[in-house]
């Protein structure tokens, strides 16, 4: 196990947390609303991706939070609970990460499909791992979401808190695997070795990146 430690600990915390923003805060509502070509694009490929989904109006909300080009996820292929607005990309990433990871590892690993994931979230107004006087999470822009367990078809209930450090490899190695995919479709992934916020989930986000951990 990583991040075994306080000073460890500390310095994950201190220095590996993702996603930062230098920039000032988001510009104010564009008067005239000119359709964004890359959130159509995105919300192009997403329906011929076979996913359905509704398109959210824009929202923007006090302390800079915003839900700009977001979607619902109606259907992907897999229940979801708990999904909120995401961003198209994010939508599309975690969408494509159902499909193509983590039902593929459930069956390899497992040798039984996923019947429902458990999210904890997506939009949330908040700054990063709800620290007082941290910068403004991913989503709180609805460009991240938050998985914090996997039912399968045959009953078991894999949780990111008990699975990734627990005692059957296989779920291990599960979870390590649509960690390590997620990484790979999105700009920012982390799981409980990237520090102790996150030892019950793994967050996915499309703001700065690469980051992985
Ligand atoms: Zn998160």
């Amino acid at each position: 196990m990583r991040g075994r430690g306080v000073v460890v600990a500390l310095l994950l915390v201190a220095g590996c947390i993702p996603s930062g923003r230098d920039k000032p805060p988001p510009k104010a509502p564009p008067v005239s609303i000119e359709p964004d070509k890359q959130v159509l694009q995105c919300l192009g490929a997403l329906g011929r991706e076979g996913v359905r989904f509704k398109p959210l109006p824009d929202r923007y909300f006090a302390n800079g939070c915003t839900a700009v080009g977001a979607v619902q996820l109606l259907d992907i292929g897999t229940p979801v609970t708990n999904l909120g607005a995401m961003t198209c990309p994010v939508a599309r990433g975690f969408a494509g990460w159902v499909r193509e990871a983590v039902q593929p590892a459930a069956t390899a690993w497992l040798g039984s499909p996923v019947v429902r994931i458990e999210s904890l979230g997506t939009y949330s107004c908040r700054p990063v791992n709800n620290q007082a006087g941290a910068r403004l999470s991913e989503h709180g822009r609805a460009n991240a979401v938050d998985v914090g367990a996997f039912v399968l078809a045959d009953g078991r209930r894999i949780t990111v808190a008990s699975g990734w450090n627990g005692g059957d490899e296989d779920v291990r190695r599960f979870l390590r695997a649509v960690h390590d995919a997620g990484c790979r479709r999105f700009q920012v992934g982390l799981g409980p070795d990237a520090n102790a916020f996150h030892r019950d989930h793994l967050h996915f986000d499309m703001g700065r990146g690469p980051y992985c951990r």
